[in-house]
């Protein structure tokens, strides 16, 4: 949120000018107001302003964190249908929720979400609140974070989670701009952690690089707030007909929330790749040598209906786009097998895969850090391994 210092405004009106969401205007005295409902605290107008009379306001709130309780996920749709990432954070919240001695509960939005909201139960959520409305039928960040908020300042919960998708991550630091509270992206663990007699959420994540594993806590405000990358918590088993109680809540919007117009949905070659969904990834590293060589790893994802995946160079190199790219800066994976061929092992790549089941990893160097993780690990040079296999795969008679 941002703050408006009236001593130092000039009325020069630029800070109305730049701002991309019409949130400023100048009042009756030529001073700069800030719709606090409509600002996104992009900042733009911090610095624009000559005289600096706009800053960032600090809402710390350590004094009611009291008031505050309840582990909510939220639950995202796409096309009315919950998004797998959902039911994996109700797993962890269903954790966190025991540990806290709270409930746990699902925020839905959208437009013909009602099933959503009701498998969200099916998942361990004891409540669901829905903001249903033909107005939330396509994602746009100002009227999702707004709803978001007014039912966070309603109902005071301790945790908010969402999954690190192109929605979350554009959603959650809208919300986090616009009530003030911290945030800590990608997640790679979630837990408990008692600080002064209080138990807070204990996030964690890779920081520089991968090189250090941050433990992060937001002792002063709530909700305390992360996002966290589809596939690193398990999906908990589905249960039928669960009824959680469903809270559902009408949301005033101001048409000025509505300024972007989504005017067409694409979706190419980058979302058919799903390394993320998928039960057998067959991934390569710089050890396949050259783009024609993936043409091996092509047909080994064919034999085991999978799909290929890659170490970061290999994106850099233009040999295979970024959405097969799986690791720290590209998707986590949880596949029943991982291949890994070629491919050296660095954190950033391991953090990525940590969660398969079974690893088998090819790479001519006996040393190579990526057989620290290998359920089954092969020395050799990936050209004659994988010719091997393919044989062996295709069967005597070539079935
Ligand atoms: C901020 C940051 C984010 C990053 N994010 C990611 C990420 O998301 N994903 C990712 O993968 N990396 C990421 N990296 C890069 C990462 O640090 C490594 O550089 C990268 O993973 C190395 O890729 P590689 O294993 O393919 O290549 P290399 O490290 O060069 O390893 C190649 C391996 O192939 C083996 N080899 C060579 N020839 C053969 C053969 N014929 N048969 C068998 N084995 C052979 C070699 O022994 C070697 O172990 C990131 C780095 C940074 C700094």
């Amino acid at each position: 949120m941002i703050k408006i210092d009236r001593e130092e405004c000039i009325g020069c009106g630029e800070c109305v000018e730049v701002c991309p969401v019409d949130a400023l205007s100048l009042d009756s005295e030529e001073k700069a107001v800030v719709d606090e409902d409509t600002c996104t605290s992009c900042g733009l107008c911090i610095s624009t302003c000559p005289t600096n009379a706009i800053e960032t306001k600090i809402m710390a709130r350590k004094g009611d964190t009291s008031q505050y309780s309840g582990v909510w996920v939220f639950g995202e749709t796409n096309d009315g249908n919950l998004k797998e990432v959902g039911p994996q954070l109700l797993g962890k919240g269903r954790e966190l929720a025991s540990e806290f001695n709270d409930q746990l509960s699902a925020v839905v939005i959208g437009s013909d979400v009602k099933d959503a909201a009701a498998k969200c139960g099916n998942y361990g959520a004891e409540k669901v609140y829905m903001v249903e409305g033909e107005e939330f039928d396509q994602y746009k960040t100002l009227p999702f974070s707004f709803a978001m908020s007014q039912l966070i300042s309603e109902f005071k919960p301790r945790v908010v989670l969402y999954g690190a998708t192109h929605l979350g991550r554009d959603l959650a630091p809208s919300v986090a701009g616009r009530l003030g509270l911290g945030l800590t992206a990608d997640c790679t663990g979630l837990s408990i952690k008692e600080e002064d007699g209080e138990k807070l959420l204990l996030q964690t994540r890779p920081a520089f690089g991968g090189n250090l594993i941050a433990e992060i806590v937001c002792p002063n405000t709530r909700p305390q707030m992360a996002t966290v990358r589809p596939n690193v918590f398990s999906c908990p088993e589905e249960t039928e007909n669960s009824q959680p109680e469903i809270i559902e809540r009408e949301v005033d919007l101001n048409p000025e929330l509505f300024k972007v117009e989504i005017l067409e949905r694409l979706s190419g070659e980058e979302g058919e790749v799903g390394v993320e969904e998928a039960d057998v990834v067959i991934a390569g590293g710089r050890g396949v040598g050259s783009e024609e060589n993936f043409q091996l790893l092509e047909e080994l994802a064919d034999a085991l209906d999978g799909v290929v995946g890659c170490s970061r160079p290999i994106v850099e190199d233009g040999w295979l786009s970024k959405a097969h790219q799986v690791g720290q800066s590209g998707k986590t994976v949880s596949p029943k097998l991982y291949i890994a061929c070629g491919i050296s092992g660095a954190i950033q790549h391991k953090v990525g895969i940590r969660d398969s089941d079974t690893i088998i990893a090819i790479n001519k160097d006996p040393e190579a850090p990526i057989f620290d993780v290998a359920d089954l690990s092969v020395v050799g040079d990936l050209h004659e391994v994988l010719p091997e296999l393919l044989e062996l795969l295709g069967g005597e008679d070539g079935s």
